[in-house]
């Protein structure tokens, strides 16, 4: 994704480019930009001679599921997936647009790096909006209970509602989202009259997914509302497959949803989330035994990974009490594998194991 730098004299020096999902953010109109020693203040989206397609979505907390419809109207009140009523932050259907692109104002001055930048407008969550059909999925081939749904081009989605969540607005005709009423000038200079939108910005994405089901576990883990069980179950997961993998964790991400229309059962999703996709996703599905065993007995410790895993629990889970009690290598105490442990109401506790030798 790229922001087209107007200023004269500028443009030819820099080309500017993010990944989608932090273009979003980054190059998102109000955003400052330093490049070259200049501050660069991003002031619309870069149509590129297409109209702008507007749609609409809603975010569901208790099933953590996105809803998209061309009209505002064929969003139910009613979630169609876990029939609530959705509160919160993003339950009111907002509109979005997808950008190809960002644009400076040719008018807006270049100034010199100041001390401090204004930090960009923080990202949504990513949620799944497509993954594996219902009869894809398999179960995993060694542990019973668990069950796996591959897709090589799952579609992810992310939002960004503008700084505290304010919106953006952005003119129709010219793409200008500079915060100001009345008449505006185009990107490129001229006087403009278009009516603004107010929207939110999207990026939607395919990668490498892998849903991940735990309904044969006993006892079970807690219904997909449970957001704190979720999130830190999501984050040690994402921390522990990287270290096992012994990659970066920026190259993976993952999110939790529930299983579908009418079910509270949470999965666990995880993607790739390098471009082109390097295939650790796929890696730890059905086909990936082999190589996680090797993996696993080159890996250091099981000391380094047992900590690894309780450290990245902690901060998702303390804020609302802890329901994710930790996690934790096979009980050999040889790099044979992990554990994954939780505590579901008193006393009950489950261990999965994952993959071991
Ligand atoms: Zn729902
Ligand atoms: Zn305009």
């Amino acid at each position: 994704m790229k922001l087209l730098v107007r200023q004269d004299n500028r443009s030819e020096s820099l080309r500017l480019e993010r990944d989608l999902e932090y273009g979003i953010a980054e190059y998102a109109p109000g955003a400052e930009v330093i490049a070259n020693g200049w501050t660069l203040v991003s002031g619309g989206i870069d149509l590129q001679n297409r109209e702008l397609e507007i749609r609409f979505y809603r975010v569901c907390s208790e099933c953590n599921r996105v809803e998209r419809e061309a009209q505002a109207t064929d969003i139910p009140a009613q979630c169609p997936t876990c029939g609530t009523f959705p509160t919160g932050q993003r339950a009111r259907t907002m509109k979005y647009i997808v950008p190809r692109g960002f644009t400076t104002l040719i008018d807006d001055p270049v100034e010199d790096v100041r001390l401090y930048r204004l930090k960009p407008p923080p990202n949504s969550e990513v949620f799944l909006v497509e993954g594996a059909e219902p009869d894809r999925f398999q179960p995993h081939p060694e542990f019973s209970g668990i069950s796996l749904g591959y897709r090589p081009d799952g579609q992810l989605f992310r939002a960004n509602s503008g700084p505290k969540g304010g919106h953006f607005s952005v003119c129709r005709i010219c793409g200008n989202a500079k915060r100001k009423t009345g008449t505006h000038k185009k990107p490129w200079g001229p006087d403009c009259n278009g009516g603004k939108i107010i929207t939110d910005l999207v990026c939607e994405f395919r990668t490498d997914t892998l849903q991940i089901r735990f309904d044969g576990v006993r006892p079970a883990p807690p219904g997909v509302s449970d957001r704190s069980f979720w999130l830190s179950l999501q984050t040690a997961f994402i921390a522990a497959v990287a270290d096992t993998l012994v990659i970066p964790r920026r190259d993976l991400d993952g999110t939790y949803r529930s299983q579908g229309e009418g079910s509270s059962a949470g999965e666990l999703v995880i993607y790739d989330r390098v471009p082109g996709g390097a295939g650790y996703v796929g890696r730890s599905g059905r086909n990936c035994l082999e190589y996680w065993r090797r993996r696993l007995n080159a890996s250091s410790s099981v000391q380094t990974l047992r900590a690894s895993w309780r450290e990245a629990a902690m901060p998702a889970c303390g804020h609302t009490g802890i329901s994710l009690a930790g996690i934790f290598c096979a009980e050999t105490g040889s790099p044979s594998g992990f554990h994954l442990y939780w505590k579901v109401g008193e006393g009950a506790e489950s261990s999965v194991r994952f993959w071991r030798r």
